[in-house]
């Protein structure tokens, strides 16, 4: 593990919050960017305007998205990258996540509609039922590039792997947005990373609560095994009502909990296959031995993470 460029700059200046940092895991790179949430208006229009193709933030976007309105915190700047000597990058970041979200159709209003006009009242319904889905549901799964061969596979994460004594060498865990859906509920979505001497793990994460109506959570997983020449991607939606679902009330802020009880509705399970560098690589899964359990700072206890 090496230090990223911030270390020498930021050495002396202890208190000022990290918002950069970039390691070197035997052939991959991890970074991480963080910032400000977006700001609620474009200050530099006359600018925007007339660049097109340089744009502020928040320009950019509005522009992209198209969407009636944005969560009320998206973080532009946070973003999470992992990439491979081969060129090959896996990234996370919020305007991607929110691609995803539709702008015209209202699956909630459908698979819902009794339980949330039950429960709201007329005016705060009408708002609602813009036609956007105000959830801003996402089946975002990173955004993948290089050379880079996907298939679907049989091949599953080995969790049990994961959830053993394993030093962790980083850990880092990023907002992309996050919206309250007028105090009724939670829309969130998040990115985090460990990696270990063997192995790094990547959950992807967005969580949806609407009050006493319904809860979502789409995860995508994300492992690979040092010195192979692929990368499991597991994405998993799971769905239910409240009213389907006899779970303890706090159970519903805690998406980690809940999920587990959450039925399956849709399951993607993909391998990105790359080129590996060198013979010597090669030779060096042959010879792979597994890492002797470590003292420290272990895995065990974040399970989920
Ligand atoms: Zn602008």
């Amino acid at each position: 593990m090496t230090s990223g460029k911030s270390e020498n700059i930021f050495d002396n200046i202890q208190r000022l919050p990290v918002n950069f940092e970039e390691h070197k895991f035997n052939d991959w790179i991890v970074k991480y960017t963080k910032s400000h949430i977006l700001h609620s208006q474009c200050n530099t229009s006359h600018h925007c305007k007339e660049n097109p193709h340089d744009v502020c933030q928040y320009c950019l976007y509005n522009n992209t998205l198209e969407l009636p309105h944005l969560p009320e915190m998206v973080f532009p700047n946070n973003v999470l990258t992992v990439k491979h000597d081969s060129g090959v990058q896996f990234e996370f970041n919020a305007l991607d996540a929110l691609k995803p979200v539709k702008n015209s159709s209202m699956a909630l209003k459908v698979a819902y509609a009794d339980v949330w006009k039950e429960s709201r009242d007329p005016n705060f319904l009408e708002e609602k039922f813009k036609p956007f889905d105000w959830t801003f549901s996402t089946d975002y799964k990173g955004t993948v590039s290089g050379d880079v061969v996907v298939t679907q596979t049989e091949e599953r994460i080995d969790i049990e792997k994961l959830k053993q004594k394993e030093k962790i060498l980083f850990y880092h865990e990023l907002m992309l947005f996050e919206d309250e859906l007028h105090d009724n509920g939670i829309a969130s979505c998040t990115v985090k990373i460990r990696v270990m001497p063997s192995s790094f793990f990547i959950l992807l994460r967005y969580f949806l609560r609407v009050d006493n109506v319904m809860v979502r959570v789409n995860d995508t997983r994300v492992y690979h095994e040092f010195n192979t020449n692929h990368i499991l991607r597991e994405y998993t939606s799971r769905e239910s009502g409240f009213r389907d679902i006899k779970l303890p009330l706090p159970m519903f802020g805690d998406p980690n909990l809940l999920s587990p009880h959450l039925p399956l509705r849709n399951a993607i399970n993909e391998k990105f296959t790359f080129k590996i560098k060198s013979e010597q690589t090669k030779q060096e899964i042959d010879n792979k031995v597994d890492d002797p359990h470590t003292e420290g700072a272990t895995s065990n206890k974040m399970e989920e993470m």
